[in-house]
């Protein structure tokens, strides 16, 4: 049944291509639907007197109509050459031979001459020509009229002098007028789309133009508060001013972006870079973010997610960019105490991704148009701020990832925005995970808890003999509470009577310096991450730090977001160690410490000598150390709240980092290969989002 159809369709195209107009395709099918019934007839024809026993008739019929019948194929041929006139033509010539020959010759006063009344109407389908319509009408009125004149077919009465011409001719004039009518409309619909078209192009060009424009302001005035950076290092009120206009500035940088993100979808050449990749992870790493800024305002925050991980086809740059958006937005539109999840969920083959809120909700005038670009709720949120640009790029970065995005919210209730995206492949979490039967959802809402728990600002201990060093860091920590020590006697003393989350300290101080205090710390049983300040020259000391086993280290002189991301991470770390702990290794409490420090010890070295291949895996390491996969996880997390992944990847990267400090001029080619990666951007980025060094400030 498929195969016919295809064969229809094939016949009833012939001689349509890609580039046919619309127009021109209606008429080929038009025509060689013609074609086709002729065919049809002419074989139900012949067969009929078959069926009926007479041969003669159907060889007479035979020889009527298959004249006709090859005459029409011929047509047909020439359209498929695209000579479409010149076959149109041909068809209509032997629509009035036929006429002539069956009124004149082999139905003789059986009125068949009325045929003729059709053939100017179907000529009208076929030419634009007027000449060539009015020629047809005339043939068509000669053979209609004139033999019956010579030969007088009819009586008078039944084949009247001047209606059966009028009738002809009225005909001929309602389906010109029909026709004239529909050429005009479909002319002032084409101007009208290209008008259309024409201002969307001006609108997207102008979006652009203007976003280009608004840029380059931007460049300098970040270039200029950059400059303030000096001033700021010992300046709080400058160090406020340029935070504050910084933090402006990249909103507005955000804006741009997505306007021009969206011009650029308009035009055919967009692509999303879509990929396999896992949702579940990126749904994590958001969580992860936004977490700090919900806290901040004291919304609750939940992700739930099941302990599978789900695939997408996706862009993970963009999605991420359309995700945050409907995030930023449950936390803009939800009031302190309300509450936001984010969940993860399949039916069959699709992935739902929903934002859910317990906001201010969305009327039903509002659900209608907030996809719209720049459309805004008018409300005293919205008077403070926002573009309306976000839901708009967000509805179209999805429905590129062949998704779908909807909405369901209450006026004083709360919204629920729902991503529907395919969904490519389900893998069961790593071995550990599932043989622990760790409840990643329980995780979560357990880290929430103890977030909130927790919720007050994290308490740093800086350790500098410098004062004015001291006072330079505390401004750069001003998120963080921060009290002071002048070297590692006093910090120890501090420490007896706060809890301190993080320590941040110098190498060279008097009395006890960074070595001693630390290893006082470690002897102590404190487990508080320490970050190391050290002079770019001692190399042996950083070693030496190392071995004691701090968290990081980082060269004077240092970049202030260098520090804040290395703290940050530090801080991450711990919770996922402190996390792990609370979830597993207290509960169990059979874990032997020194056991696995020793193991995680021999790892690190195995991973330093092989820091050059690329294939470092959680495999082999297993192997290699006769223990199952499942325990390396778990002791590696329980020590270092890594997973055995990221343990490697850190190894790796504290040694990029030592062989940076040690040759600052080394190519990043090299250095990404040096500790086993190929693909230097690849390289680039996780040490930047590591240690906070762009790769452009390194020698590429
Ligand atoms: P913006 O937030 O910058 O104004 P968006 O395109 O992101 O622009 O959102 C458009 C409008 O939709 C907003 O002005 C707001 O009124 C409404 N809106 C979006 N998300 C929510 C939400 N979670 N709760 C209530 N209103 C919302």
């Amino acid at each position: 049944m498929k195969k016919f159809s295809e064969i229809y369709e094939r016949f009833i195209a012939l001689g349509a291509d890609e580039q046919t107009s619309k127009n021109e395709l209606k008429r080929i099918k038009l025509f060689n639907g013609f074609c086709l019934v002729w065919y049809l007839i002419a074989v139900s024809l012949v067969l009929s007197e078959l069926v009926s026993g007479n041969v003669v008739g159907s060889m007479v019929t035979l020889r009527n109509h298959l004249p006709f019948c090859v005459v029409i194929s011929i047509a047909q041929f020439l359209i498929s050459k695209k000579k479409y006139e010149l076959s149109y033509s041909i068809f209509i010539l032997c629509l009035l031979a036929t006429c002539f020959i069956f009124s004149n010759m082999l139905s003789v006063g059986e009125l068949t001459e009325y045929y003729y009344l059709l053939v100017p109407p179907i000529a009208l389908v076929f030419f634009d020509n007027n000449k060539i319509n009015y020629i047809i009408l005339i043939l068509a009125l000669l053979g209609f009229v004139v033999p019956n004149y010579i030969y007088n077919y009819y009586p008078e009465h039944s084949f009247d002098e001047l209606t059966n011409p009028l009738l002809l001719i009225s005909v001929f004039i309602i389906v010109n007028y029909f026709k004239n009518l529909n050429i005009k409309n479909e002319k002032a619909l084409k101007l009208k789309t290209e008008e259309l078209e024409e201002l969307d192009e001006f609108k997207s060009q102008f979006f652009t133009n203007i976003s280009h424009e608004i840029r380059t302001p931007l460049t300098l005035i970040k270039g200029e508060i950059d400059d303030l950076k000096e001033v700021a290092k010992f300046n709080s009120d400058v160090l406020k001013v340029q935070l504050g206009v910084n933090n402006q500035v990249e909103k507005i940088t955000k804006i741009i972006n997505d306007v021009l993100d969206l011009a650029k979808m308009e035009t055919s050449d967009f692509k999303l870079n879509l990929k396999k990749a896992s949702v579940t992870n990126l749904l994590k790493k958001i969580y992860v973010n936004f977490e700090p800024i919900f806290k901040q305002k004291n919304v609750h925050f939940f992700l739930n997610i099941d302990n599978k991980n789900y695939f997408s086809e996706i862009d993970t740059l963009f999605l991420e960019r359309a995700l945050n958006n409907i995030v930023v937005n449950a936390l803009k539109y939800t009031d302190s105490g309300g509450k936001v999840v984010l969940e993860l969920k399949h039916i069959e083959s699709k992935l739902l991704v929903s934002i859910v809120d317990s906001g201010i909700g969305i009327s039903d005038e509002g659900k209608q148009k907030i996809f719209d670009r720049f459309y805004q709720i008018d409300n005293d949120i919205n008077r403070a701020g926002g573009s309306g640009i976000g839901l708009a790029f967000s509805k179209e970065i999805i429905e590129l990832h062949n998704g779908k995005i909807y909405l369901d919210s209450k006026l004083g209730q709360g919204s629920d925005f729902t991503i529907e995206l395919p969904l490519k492949e389900v893998k069961k979490e790593g071995l550990a995970v599932e043989t622990q039967n760790f409840n990643t959802k329980k995780v979560y809402e357990k880290e929430f808890k103890l977030n909130t728990s927790t919720s007050k600002v994290k308490k740093i201990l800086v350790v500098d003999d410098n004062r004015e060093m001291r006072q330079y860091l505390i401004s750069i920590l001003k998120k963080y509470n921060c009290i002071e020590a002048e070297n590692g006697v006093e910090a120890l003393q501090k420490l007896q009577k706060n809890s301190v989350d993080f320590i941040v300290t110098d190498y060279m101080m008097p009395k006890l310096n960074g070595y001693g205090f630390i290893k006082t710390l470690r002897k102590e049983n404190y487990d508080i991450p320490v970050l190391m300040l050290t002079a770019k020259t001692d190399t042996k000391s950083k070693i030496d730090v190392l071995k004691l086993g701090i968290d990081d280290y980082v060269v004077k002189p240092f970049e202030k977001e260098e520090l804040l991301v290395r703290i940050e991470n530090s801080l991450h770390n711990q919770k996922k160690k402190n996390l792990y702990n609370s979830e597993y290794k207290l509960s169990e409490n059979v874990e032997n410490e020194e056991e696995n420090q020793t193991l995680i010890q021999k790892l690190a070295k195995y991973i330093q000598e092989n820091i050059h291949k690329t294939e470092i895996s959680q495999e082999q390491l297993s192997n290699y150390f006769n223990v199952s996969k499942s325990t390396l996880y778990r002791k590696i997390k329980s020590e270092t709240g890594l997973s055995p992944n990221e343990f490697i990847v850190e190894i790796k990267l504290q040694r990029a980092r030592e062989l940076l400090n040690s040759n600052p001029d080394i190519l990043m080619k090299q250095l990404a290969l040096e500790v086993g990666y190929q693909h230097t951007s690849y390289f680039s980025k996780i040490f930047y989002k590591r240690f906070g060094i762009k790769k452009d400030e390194l020698v590429e």
